[in-house]
Protein backbone atom coordinates (compact mmCIF):
# COMPACT_ATOMS: atom_id res chain seq x y z
CA UNK A 1 0.00 0.00 0.00
CA UNK A 2 1.28 4.10 -0.94
CA UNK A 3 2.20 5.91 1.90
CA UNK A 4 0.89 9.55 1.91
CA UNK A 5 4.10 10.58 0.72
CA UNK A 6 4.35 8.31 -1.86
CA UNK A 7 0.64 9.28 -3.42
CA UNK A 8 2.00 13.08 -2.97
CA UNK A 9 4.74 11.99 -5.31
CA UNK A 10 2.65 10.79 -7.65
CA UNK A 11 -0.20 13.83 -7.81
CA UNK A 12 3.48 15.92 -8.56
CA UNK A 13 3.48 14.34 -11.64
CA UNK A 14 -0.10 15.32 -12.85
CA UNK A 15 0.01 19.75 -13.31
CA UNK A 16 -3.87 20.03 -13.42
CA UNK A 17 -4.19 18.90 -10.14
CA UNK A 18 -2.37 22.29 -8.62
CA UNK A 19 -5.35 23.94 -10.78
CA UNK A 20 -8.07 26.07 -8.51
CA UNK A 21 -11.46 26.06 -9.77
CA UNK A 22 -13.62 28.65 -8.30
CA UNK A 23 -10.58 29.42 -6.15
CA UNK A 24 -10.97 26.07 -4.73
CA UNK A 25 -8.74 23.25 -5.21
CA UNK A 26 -9.48 21.22 -7.93
CA UNK A 27 -10.52 17.38 -6.69
CA UNK A 28 -11.29 15.67 -9.78
CA UNK A 29 -13.38 12.50 -9.12
CA UNK A 30 -14.39 11.96 -12.31
CA UNK A 31 -11.95 9.41 -13.31
CA UNK A 32 -14.43 6.64 -14.91
CA UNK A 33 -15.44 9.15 -17.77
CA UNK A 34 -11.74 10.26 -17.68
CA UNK A 35 -8.17 10.64 -16.19
CA UNK A 36 -5.89 12.63 -16.00
CA UNK A 37 -2.47 13.17 -17.35
CA UNK A 38 1.08 12.49 -15.60
CA UNK A 39 4.01 15.03 -16.90
CA UNK A 40 5.71 11.96 -18.47
CA UNK A 41 2.46 11.61 -21.18
CA UNK A 42 2.67 15.47 -21.34
CA UNK A 43 5.96 15.63 -21.99
CA UNK A 44 5.70 13.17 -24.65
CA UNK A 45 2.95 14.93 -26.54
CA UNK A 46 5.37 17.85 -27.05
CA UNK A 47 8.37 15.63 -28.05
CA UNK A 48 6.53 14.44 -30.70
CA UNK A 49 5.43 17.32 -31.89
CA UNK A 50 9.03 19.32 -31.44
CA UNK A 51 10.71 16.67 -32.88
CA UNK A 52 9.50 13.28 -34.79
CA UNK A 53 5.72 13.58 -36.68
CA UNK A 54 5.35 12.31 -39.92
CA UNK A 55 3.04 10.04 -41.68
CA UNK A 56 4.17 6.42 -40.90
CA UNK A 57 4.47 3.57 -42.97
CA UNK A 58 4.34 5.01 -46.41
CA UNK A 59 7.85 6.93 -46.66
CA UNK A 60 11.36 6.25 -46.84
CA UNK A 61 12.76 9.00 -45.03
CA UNK A 62 14.03 9.48 -41.56
CA UNK A 63 11.59 10.81 -39.42
CA UNK A 64 8.92 8.68 -41.56
CA UNK A 65 11.10 5.74 -40.51
CA UNK A 66 11.00 7.14 -36.39
CA UNK A 67 6.78 7.30 -36.31
CA UNK A 68 6.57 4.36 -37.80
CA UNK A 69 9.30 2.42 -35.52
CA UNK A 70 7.81 3.95 -32.50
CA UNK A 71 3.80 3.39 -33.43
CA UNK A 72 4.97 -0.33 -33.89
CA UNK A 73 6.67 -0.12 -30.37
CA UNK A 74 3.47 0.98 -28.79
CA UNK A 75 1.63 -1.87 -30.18
CA UNK A 76 4.33 -4.68 -29.13
CA UNK A 77 3.81 -2.58 -25.63
CA UNK A 78 -0.02 -3.17 -25.58
CA UNK A 79 0.67 -7.16 -26.71
CA UNK A 80 2.60 -7.38 -23.32
CA UNK A 81 0.76 -5.53 -21.55
CA UNK A 82 -2.60 -7.23 -22.19
CA UNK A 83 -0.36 -10.55 -23.24
CA UNK A 84 -1.76 -11.11 -26.74
CA UNK A 85 -0.30 -13.52 -28.86
CA UNK A 86 0.76 -11.86 -31.52
CA UNK A 87 1.27 -7.71 -32.12
CA UNK A 88 -0.63 -7.75 -35.30
CA UNK A 89 -4.12 -8.79 -33.27
CA UNK A 90 -3.38 -4.98 -31.81
CA UNK A 91 -5.69 -3.05 -34.39
CA UNK A 92 -5.70 0.97 -33.59
CA UNK A 93 -9.24 2.88 -33.38
CA UNK A 94 -10.34 5.86 -32.16
CA UNK A 95 -11.06 4.17 -28.69
CA UNK A 96 -13.85 1.85 -27.61
CA UNK A 97 -16.80 3.00 -28.70
CA UNK A 98 -14.85 2.69 -32.73
CA UNK A 99 -13.69 -0.74 -31.69
CA UNK A 100 -16.87 -2.06 -30.83
CA UNK A 101 -18.09 -0.36 -34.20
CA UNK A 102 -16.08 -2.01 -35.89
CA UNK A 103 -16.45 -5.49 -34.52
CA UNK A 104 -20.29 -5.03 -34.97
CA UNK A 105 -20.09 -4.47 -38.45
CA UNK A 106 -17.36 -6.75 -40.07
CA UNK A 107 -19.33 -9.59 -38.20
CA UNK A 108 -22.47 -8.27 -39.53
CA UNK A 109 -22.18 -10.64 -42.36
CA UNK A 110 -22.51 -13.63 -39.65
CA UNK A 111 -25.79 -12.46 -38.51
CA UNK A 112 -28.81 -14.01 -40.34
CA UNK A 113 -32.20 -13.41 -39.69
CA UNK A 114 -33.46 -14.72 -36.13
CA UNK A 115 -29.75 -15.03 -34.63
CA UNK A 116 -29.12 -13.49 -31.46
CA UNK A 117 -26.99 -11.18 -30.14
CA UNK A 118 -26.41 -10.97 -26.25
CA UNK A 119 -25.33 -7.74 -24.10
CA UNK A 120 -26.31 -6.64 -20.47
CA UNK A 121 -28.54 -4.54 -18.44
CA UNK A 122 -25.40 -2.64 -17.74
CA UNK A 123 -23.96 -1.89 -20.84
CA UNK A 124 -22.30 1.75 -21.63
CA UNK A 125 -24.33 3.20 -24.71
CA UNK A 126 -21.46 2.37 -27.45
CA UNK A 127 -21.99 -1.30 -26.12
CA UNK A 128 -25.62 -1.26 -27.05
CA UNK A 129 -26.34 1.15 -30.04
CA UNK A 130 -24.15 -0.93 -32.57
CA UNK A 131 -25.57 -4.36 -31.68
CA UNK A 132 -29.47 -2.73 -31.97
CA UNK A 133 -28.18 -1.11 -35.21
CA UNK A 134 -26.80 -4.75 -36.49
CA UNK A 135 -30.31 -6.24 -35.02
CA UNK A 136 -32.68 -4.09 -36.82
CA UNK A 137 -30.53 -4.46 -40.34
CA UNK A 138 -30.49 -8.39 -40.02
CA UNK A 139 -33.73 -9.27 -38.47
CA UNK A 140 -31.70 -10.56 -35.78
CA UNK A 141 -33.06 -10.36 -31.81
CA UNK A 142 -30.81 -8.73 -28.96
CA UNK A 143 -31.10 -9.97 -25.59
CA UNK A 144 -30.27 -8.30 -22.44
CA UNK A 145 -28.95 -10.67 -19.21
CA UNK A 146 -30.75 -8.93 -16.15
CA UNK A 147 -28.60 -8.02 -13.05
CA UNK A 148 -29.53 -8.46 -9.42
CA UNK A 149 -29.82 -5.00 -7.32
CA UNK A 150 -26.23 -4.94 -6.44
CA UNK A 151 -25.87 -4.49 -9.84
CA UNK A 152 -23.86 -8.26 -10.59
CA UNK A 153 -25.62 -9.78 -13.31
CA UNK A 154 -27.78 -12.54 -13.04
CA UNK A 155 -25.83 -15.56 -14.94
CA UNK A 156 -28.73 -18.07 -14.48
CA UNK A 157 -31.01 -15.92 -16.64
CA UNK A 158 -28.03 -15.86 -18.76
CA UNK A 159 -27.85 -19.69 -19.50
CA UNK A 160 -31.45 -19.15 -20.18
CA UNK A 161 -31.21 -16.28 -22.83
CA UNK A 162 -27.72 -18.01 -24.70
CA UNK A 163 -28.32 -21.02 -27.48
CA UNK A 164 -27.06 -22.09 -30.60
CA UNK A 165 -28.35 -19.02 -32.63
CA UNK A 166 -25.99 -16.86 -30.13
CA UNK A 167 -23.77 -15.42 -32.69
CA UNK A 168 -22.16 -12.88 -29.82
CA UNK A 169 -21.90 -11.94 -26.75
CA UNK A 170 -20.81 -8.62 -25.66
CA UNK A 171 -20.47 -7.35 -22.05
CA UNK A 172 -18.06 -4.68 -19.75
CA UNK A 173 -15.83 -6.11 -17.98
CA UNK A 174 -16.43 -3.36 -15.29
CA UNK A 175 -19.33 -1.38 -15.49
CA UNK A 176 -18.84 2.39 -15.47
CA UNK A 177 -21.76 3.15 -13.46
CA UNK A 178 -21.68 0.68 -10.81
CA UNK A 179 -17.89 -0.85 -10.81
CA UNK A 180 -19.21 -3.92 -10.71
CA UNK A 181 -16.26 -5.99 -12.48
CA UNK A 182 -18.32 -8.83 -13.60
CA UNK A 183 -17.65 -12.93 -13.96
CA UNK A 184 -16.08 -11.98 -17.86
CA UNK A 185 -14.48 -15.77 -17.66
CA UNK A 186 -16.89 -17.69 -16.97
CA UNK A 187 -19.48 -15.80 -19.76
CA UNK A 188 -16.40 -16.37 -22.46
CA UNK A 189 -16.24 -20.11 -21.55
CA UNK A 190 -20.28 -20.63 -21.46
CA UNK A 191 -20.60 -18.37 -24.41
CA UNK A 192 -17.81 -20.58 -26.60
CA UNK A 193 -19.88 -23.85 -25.51
CA UNK A 194 -22.85 -22.15 -28.02
CA UNK A 195 -20.15 -21.28 -30.47
CA UNK A 196 -20.94 -17.86 -30.35
CA UNK A 197 -18.48 -15.13 -30.48
CA UNK A 198 -17.15 -12.81 -27.34
CA UNK A 199 -17.04 -9.41 -27.14
CA UNK A 200 -15.28 -7.58 -23.71
CA UNK A 201 -15.68 -3.87 -23.08
CA UNK A 202 -12.82 -3.18 -21.27
CA UNK A 203 -12.98 0.29 -20.72
CA UNK A 204 -12.72 0.86 -17.13
CA UNK A 205 -10.24 -2.11 -16.93
CA UNK A 206 -6.79 -1.62 -17.92
CA UNK A 207 -5.64 0.38 -14.76
CA UNK A 208 -7.36 -1.62 -12.14
CA UNK A 209 -7.03 -5.26 -13.82
CA UNK A 210 -3.85 -7.23 -15.11
CA UNK A 211 -5.35 -8.18 -18.12
CA UNK A 212 -4.31 -11.72 -19.70
CA UNK A 213 -5.73 -12.87 -23.36
CA UNK A 214 -4.86 -16.04 -23.40
CA UNK A 215 -5.98 -16.77 -19.51
CA UNK A 216 -9.50 -14.72 -21.01
CA UNK A 217 -9.50 -16.85 -24.03
CA UNK A 218 -12.46 -13.57 -25.41
CA UNK A 219 -12.49 -13.41 -29.57
CA UNK A 220 -12.68 -9.57 -28.99
CA UNK A 221 -11.39 -6.61 -26.22
CA UNK A 222 -11.98 -3.13 -26.53
CA UNK A 223 -10.39 -0.28 -24.60
CA UNK A 224 -9.26 3.53 -24.72
CA UNK A 225 -6.22 5.17 -23.42
CA UNK A 226 -7.66 8.27 -22.21
CA UNK A 227 -8.82 6.48 -19.12
CA UNK A 228 -5.58 5.04 -18.11
CA UNK A 229 -3.96 8.47 -18.47
CA UNK A 230 -3.09 8.61 -21.77
CA UNK A 231 -4.33 10.70 -24.77
CA UNK A 232 -7.87 10.92 -26.11
CA UNK A 233 -9.00 9.80 -29.57
CA UNK A 234 -6.98 6.77 -29.34
CA UNK A 235 -7.56 2.82 -28.27
CA UNK A 236 -7.28 -0.67 -29.72
CA UNK A 237 -9.08 -3.73 -30.62
CA UNK A 238 -7.56 -7.04 -29.94
CA UNK A 239 -8.90 -9.23 -31.51
CA UNK A 240 -7.85 -13.55 -31.94
CA UNK A 241 -5.64 -13.28 -35.28
CA UNK A 242 -7.47 -16.51 -37.17
CA UNK A 243 -11.15 -14.44 -36.94
CA UNK A 244 -9.51 -10.80 -37.73
CA UNK A 245 -8.26 -12.67 -40.55
CA UNK A 246 -11.14 -13.93 -41.70
CA UNK A 247 -13.61 -11.15 -40.84
CA UNK A 248 -13.71 -8.10 -43.81
CA UNK A 249 -12.31 -4.30 -42.65
CA UNK A 250 -14.42 -1.64 -41.34
CA UNK A 251 -12.90 1.38 -43.34
CA UNK A 252 -11.91 1.23 -46.46
CA UNK A 253 -8.64 3.52 -48.01
CA UNK A 254 -5.26 4.39 -47.84
CA UNK A 255 -2.96 2.52 -45.07
CA UNK A 256 -5.39 -1.13 -45.54
CA UNK A 257 -4.78 -1.98 -49.17
CA UNK A 258 -2.37 -4.46 -50.77
CA UNK A 259 -2.80 -3.66 -54.32
CA UNK A 260 -5.77 -1.74 -55.41
CA UNK A 261 -6.63 -1.35 -59.89
CA UNK A 262 -10.27 -0.25 -61.02
CA UNK A 263 -10.64 -3.46 -61.51
CA UNK A 264 -9.95 -4.99 -58.32
CA UNK A 265 -8.39 -4.11 -54.52
CA UNK A 266 -6.75 -6.74 -52.48
CA UNK A 267 -6.31 -5.93 -48.64
CA UNK A 268 -2.96 -5.59 -46.46
CA UNK A 269 -1.76 -8.23 -44.01
CA UNK A 270 -3.18 -7.61 -40.02
CA UNK A 271 -3.32 -5.66 -38.66
CA UNK A 272 -2.99 -2.56 -41.33
CA UNK A 273 -6.26 -4.24 -43.23
CA UNK A 274 -8.37 -2.64 -40.35
CA UNK A 275 -6.66 0.87 -39.78
CA UNK A 276 -7.39 2.44 -43.14
CA UNK A 277 -6.40 6.33 -43.62
CA UNK A 278 -4.05 8.17 -41.68
CA UNK A 279 -3.97 7.05 -37.84
CA UNK A 280 -3.78 9.17 -34.85
CA UNK A 281 0.23 9.02 -34.46
CA UNK A 282 0.81 11.42 -31.55
CA UNK A 283 -2.14 9.65 -29.54
CA UNK A 284 -0.41 5.81 -29.84
CA UNK A 285 3.28 7.01 -29.69
CA UNK A 286 1.94 9.09 -26.28
CA UNK A 287 -0.10 6.41 -25.01
CA UNK A 288 3.64 4.34 -24.72
CA UNK A 289 4.48 6.44 -21.88
CA UNK A 290 0.75 6.22 -20.44
CA UNK A 291 1.49 2.27 -20.27
CA UNK A 292 4.63 3.22 -18.87
CA UNK A 293 3.05 4.77 -16.33
CA UNK A 294 0.89 2.46 -15.06
CA UNK A 295 3.41 -0.36 -15.37
CA UNK A 296 5.42 1.25 -13.05
CA UNK A 297 3.10 1.75 -10.22
CA UNK A 298 1.50 -1.43 -10.72
CA UNK A 299 -1.80 -2.25 -11.67
CA UNK A 300 -2.25 -4.35 -8.87
CA UNK A 301 -1.04 -1.57 -6.41
CA UNK A 302 -3.20 1.02 -7.98
CA UNK A 303 -6.30 -1.31 -7.99
CA UNK A 304 -6.00 -2.16 -4.10
CA UNK A 305 -5.45 1.68 -3.67
CA UNK A 306 -8.35 2.43 -5.22
CA UNK A 307 -10.22 0.02 -3.31
CA UNK A 308 -9.32 1.11 -0.12
CA UNK A 309 -10.33 4.73 -1.21
CA UNK A 310 -14.07 3.08 -2.45
CA UNK A 311 -14.21 1.49 0.93
CA UNK A 312 -13.78 4.72 2.93
CA UNK A 313 -15.89 6.43 0.52
CA UNK A 314 -18.88 4.32 0.83
CA UNK A 315 -18.44 4.15 4.67
CA UNK A 316 -18.85 7.71 4.97
CA UNK A 317 -21.01 8.70 2.63
CA UNK A 318 -23.38 5.92 3.77
CA UNK A 319 -23.80 7.72 6.81
CA UNK A 320 -25.35 10.52 5.36
CA UNK A 321 -29.10 10.31 5.77
CA UNK A 322 -31.22 10.35 3.16
CA UNK A 323 -28.35 9.02 0.47
CA UNK A 324 -29.24 6.05 -1.87
CA UNK A 325 -25.86 3.99 -3.23
CA UNK A 326 -26.21 1.85 -5.97
CA UNK A 327 -24.92 -1.15 -6.79
CA UNK A 328 -22.61 -3.49 -4.12
CA UNK A 329 -21.44 -2.12 -0.95
CA UNK A 330 -19.12 -4.54 0.18
CA UNK A 331 -17.48 -6.86 -1.58
CA UNK A 332 -14.58 -4.74 -3.06
CA UNK A 333 -13.15 -7.86 -4.77
CA UNK A 334 -16.11 -7.36 -6.96
CA UNK A 335 -16.06 -4.05 -7.53
CA UNK A 336 -13.85 -1.25 -9.05
CA UNK A 337 -13.42 2.74 -7.33
CA UNK A 338 -16.77 3.94 -8.60
CA UNK A 339 -19.48 4.73 -6.35
CA UNK A 340 -22.63 6.57 -8.03
CA UNK A 341 -25.48 7.58 -5.81
CA UNK A 342 -28.37 10.13 -5.21
CA UNK A 343 -29.16 12.63 -2.20
CA UNK A 344 -32.50 13.02 -1.08
CA UNK A 345 -34.34 12.43 -3.86
CA UNK A 346 -32.37 16.00 -5.20
CA UNK A 347 -31.82 16.30 -8.81
CA UNK A 348 -28.45 15.24 -9.27
CA UNK A 349 -27.54 18.36 -11.41
CA UNK A 350 -28.15 20.54 -8.45
CA UNK A 351 -25.84 18.10 -6.33
CA UNK A 352 -23.08 18.14 -8.97
CA UNK A 353 -23.51 22.34 -9.43
CA UNK A 354 -22.99 22.59 -5.56
CA UNK A 355 -20.16 20.26 -5.90
CA UNK A 356 -18.62 21.70 -8.58
CA UNK A 357 -18.74 25.38 -7.23
CA UNK A 358 -16.39 23.39 -4.25
CA UNK A 359 -14.22 22.50 -6.85
CA UNK A 360 -15.40 19.26 -7.04
CA UNK A 361 -15.75 17.48 -10.49
CA UNK A 362 -18.14 14.86 -10.37
CA UNK A 363 -20.11 13.17 -13.19
CA UNK A 364 -24.35 13.78 -13.35
CA UNK A 365 -26.84 12.31 -15.57
CA UNK A 366 -27.65 9.27 -17.13
CA UNK A 367 -23.79 8.13 -17.63
CA UNK A 368 -24.31 6.95 -20.80
CA UNK A 369 -26.39 3.59 -19.50
CA UNK A 370 -30.00 4.92 -19.73
CA UNK A 371 -30.86 1.36 -19.58
CA UNK A 372 -29.60 0.46 -16.19
CA UNK A 373 -31.13 4.33 -14.59
CA UNK A 374 -34.60 2.99 -16.05
CA UNK A 375 -33.50 -0.38 -13.64
CA UNK A 376 -32.78 1.92 -10.82
CA UNK A 377 -36.16 3.76 -11.99
CA UNK A 378 -33.53 7.41 -11.34
CA UNK A 379 -33.75 9.54 -14.54
CA UNK A 380 -30.11 10.51 -13.37
CA UNK A 381 -27.38 9.60 -10.56
CA UNK A 382 -24.13 11.39 -9.41
CA UNK A 383 -20.97 9.52 -10.01
CA UNK A 384 -17.91 9.54 -8.18
CA UNK A 385 -15.02 7.93 -9.54
CA UNK A 386 -11.30 7.73 -7.92
CA UNK A 387 -7.74 7.27 -9.43
CA UNK A 388 -4.23 6.65 -8.80
CA UNK A 389 -3.68 10.86 -7.65
CA UNK A 390 -6.81 10.97 -5.19
CA UNK A 391 -6.65 10.79 -1.27
CA UNK A 392 -8.56 10.06 1.59
CA UNK A 393 -8.78 14.00 2.75
CA UNK A 394 -10.71 14.09 -1.07
CA UNK A 395 -13.21 11.68 0.19
CA UNK A 396 -14.08 14.01 3.52
CA UNK A 397 -14.20 17.23 0.95
CA UNK A 398 -16.94 15.18 -0.95
CA UNK A 399 -18.77 14.61 2.31
CA UNK A 400 -18.97 18.10 3.14
CA UNK A 401 -19.73 18.87 0.23
CA UNK A 402 -22.67 16.87 -0.21
CA UNK A 403 -23.62 17.60 3.86
CA UNK A 404 -23.56 21.06 2.41
CA UNK A 405 -25.64 20.20 -0.82
CA UNK A 406 -28.51 19.15 1.07
CA UNK A 407 -28.54 22.13 3.22
CA UNK A 408 -28.71 24.47 0.56
CA UNK A 409 -30.93 22.45 -1.30
CA UNK A 410 -33.46 21.21 1.04
CA UNK A 411 -34.40 24.31 2.73
CA UNK A 412 -35.68 25.58 -0.62
C1 LIG B 1 -15.97 5.21 -21.42
C2 LIG B 1 -16.63 3.93 -21.76
C3 LIG B 1 -16.96 3.62 -23.07
C4 LIG B 1 -16.71 4.55 -24.23
O1 LIG B 1 -15.35 4.84 -24.37
P1 LIG B 1 -14.86 5.94 -25.41
O2 LIG B 1 -13.44 6.16 -25.05
O3 LIG B 1 -15.73 7.15 -25.17
O4 LIG B 1 -15.06 5.39 -26.77
C5 LIG B 1 -17.55 2.40 -23.32
N1 LIG B 1 -17.79 1.53 -22.33
C6 LIG B 1 -17.48 1.79 -21.04
C7 LIG B 1 -17.75 0.77 -19.99
C8 LIG B 1 -16.90 3.01 -20.72
O5 LIG B 1 -16.59 3.28 -19.45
Amino acid sequence: MFSEKEIRKIRNKFPILKEKVYSNPLIYIDNAATTQKPIEVIRASQEYYSRINANVHRGLHYLSQKTTIQVENTREKIQKFIHAKYSSEIIFTKGTTESINLVASSISFLIDKGDEIIISCSEHHSNIVPWQIICEKKGAILKIIPIYENGSLNLEKFELLISKRTRIVSICHISNVLGIINPIKNIIDKSHKYGALVLIDGAQAPSNIDLNMQDLNTDFYVFSAHKMYGPTGIGILYGKKEILENIPPYQFGGEMIKNVSFKKTSYSDLPFKFEAGTPNIEGIIVWNSAIDFVRKIGVSKIKSYKEKLVSYAIERLNTIDGIELYGEKKDFSKKSSIVSFNLNKLHCFDVGSILDRLGISVRTGHLCAQPLMNFFKVSGMVRASFSIYNTISEIDCLFKGLLKAKKLLLKN
